[in-house]
């Protein structure tokens, strides 16, 4: 067993040097050492995209062992969102794990716990009195939702949508769309649940309200407002294919929900914080969820999930319903403070707004020399574009596999995505430079160019 040479290492934070700078082919030899060991003690079903040993990030750059430097396209899917390592967020974690690391809040109740709740209370859409309750992960924060819901409404049905990704535990393999990787072989899931139609403007040409009345007749018929307790919604799909919905489509479904006592969920476990340009995409489309969940961006990386939501749903389950041992952790919390402050003071929503103008600019353009991009979509620092057969308009899976394989080889990490696997998703942490943006794309447009 080798051990990297601490003393090699830089720092992460924004102090790394910002710039793409490569070696070593990727894997380098450090590299593949670890993948190695990964290969003997990991199980195969936890892949990885990028093959790396990743030692330190900051800013835009993930840097590995051999000492190259990555540019981030991903942010480790949307978590790092303030950027890898943000200083506030090191010393929130550094001066809370030397006062306590856990009392577990079910046992011995600490301030920090309340604060996040308190701010996201505050910063969800809609203006009502709200409560929230933390969790570890997203799939652990929607399977709370649900319950919530389920015992608020008293009726068991749950709708979520094509598309949709909600996590890998079996009540949200259950609401996850895609077989393949996510749910294949590892059923039975979770009973009553049912799945409607979304609105896709690229692929489905229907206005927003044409695409709503199709899921509310599917909804009233297949499963009745009577058994329904939520709909379960990204507002953007995320894993799906950065999907937006077309204009009235959300607007509609919050309409329907609320004539007919179903509790809304918007699923904002990877649109939330700053992602788009809004605090929450929900505040994009201008639409109140009756419960949102959050996670990934919360904590700028430290394991944090919540459902904040409608005081009246929030307080339907009896004591001792909700909870977990690690839930609310108080170091992932005091990540969560630090993270918070800087979505609130640090300029976080312009910069995404300015990082998605560059994606979307730069991904336009490429689009209009190339017909195998069929469709650039996206808000603000969640931008995406889909590969399709030029001639056919059929989805090209192999040509975006292809393209973010190239590219990672060149030394920038981008994720693939979408039903079909056709789709380049871009998130970018928003403390990366509009220099290392570009090359990044350029990057991407070279690996285009090339297949
Ligand atoms: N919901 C959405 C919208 C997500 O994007 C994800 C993660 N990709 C999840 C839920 C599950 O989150 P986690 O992986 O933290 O369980």
């Amino acid at each position: 067993m080798t051990l990297i040479d601490a003393t090699a290492v830089p720092l992460g934070g924004p102090s790394l040097v910002q710039e793409r700078r490569l070696v070593t082919a990727i894997p380098g030899p450090r590299s593949q050492e670890l993948l190695a060991r990964k290969a003997d003690a990991v199980p195969a079903g936890v892949g990885h995209t990028v093959p790396i040993q990743a030692v330190a990030a900051g800013g835009g750059i993930v840097v590995d062992a051999d000492g190259n430097s990555l540019i981030d396209l991903g942010s480790g899917i949307a978590v790092t969102t303030v950027g890898n390592a943000h200083p506030k967020v090191v010393a929130a974690v550094q001066a809370q794990a030397a006062q306590f690391t856990h009392t577990c809040f079910m046992i011995s109740p600490y301030e920090s716990y309340v604060a996040v709740a308190e701010a996201l209370n505050r910063l969800t859409p809609g203006d009502h009195v709200k409560k929230t309750a933390l969790f570890n992960s997203g799939a652990e924060a929607v399977e709370n939702a649900v319950k919530i819901a389920r015992k608020y409404t008293g009726k068991p049905a749950v709708v979520a949508f094509d598309h949709g990704y909600h996590g890998r535990t079996n009540l949200t393999m259950a609401l996850t769309a895609k077989a393949m990787p996510y749910k294949s072989g590892f059923g039975p899931f979770a009973g009553e649940i049912y799945r409607a139609p979304l609105s896709y403007p690229f692929r489905d040409g229907l206005s927003g309200p044409d695409a709503a009345r199709r899921a509310i007749t599917m909804m009233e018929k297949q499963v009745g407002a009577d058994n329904l307790a939520a709909i379960v919604i990204e507002p953007i799909q995320g894993e799906g294919g950065f999907i937006v919905p077309a204009e009235g489509f959300l607007e509609a479904l919050v309409e329907w929900c609320r004539a007919n006592n179903v509790v809304f969920i918007a699923d904002e476990v990877q649109t939330g914080f700053a992602r788009t340009g809004e605090m929450f995409a929900s505040d994009g489309f201008g639409i109140v969820p009756d419960l949102v969940t959050t996670a990934k961006g919360i904590a700028a990386g430290l394991p944090l999930a919540a459902v904040t939501g409608r005081a009246e749903i929030m307080d339907a389950s009896h004591a001792g319903g909700l909870g977990g041992t690690y839930g609310g952790n108080p170091i992932a919390c005091a990540a969560a403070l630090a993270a918070i402050d800087v979505f609130e003071n640090d300029g976080m929503l312009e910069r995404a707004r300015e990082v998605g103008e560059i994606l979307t600019g730069r991904l336009r353009e490429l689009q209009a020399s190339d017909p195998r991009i069929g469709d650039v979509r996206g808000k603000g620092a969640m931008v995406a574009a889909e590969f399709i057969d030029a001639e056919t308009g059929e989805p090209d899976a192999a040509l975006a596999a292809s393209v973010a394989k190239a590219s990672i080889a060149q030394g920038v990490i981008v994720l693939t995505c979408g039903t079909y696997g056709n789709v380049i998703r871009f998130l970018p942490p928003l403390s990366i430079g509009d220099d290392l943006l570009n090359d990044g794309l350029d990057v991407v447009a070279a690996a285009l160019a090339d297949n």
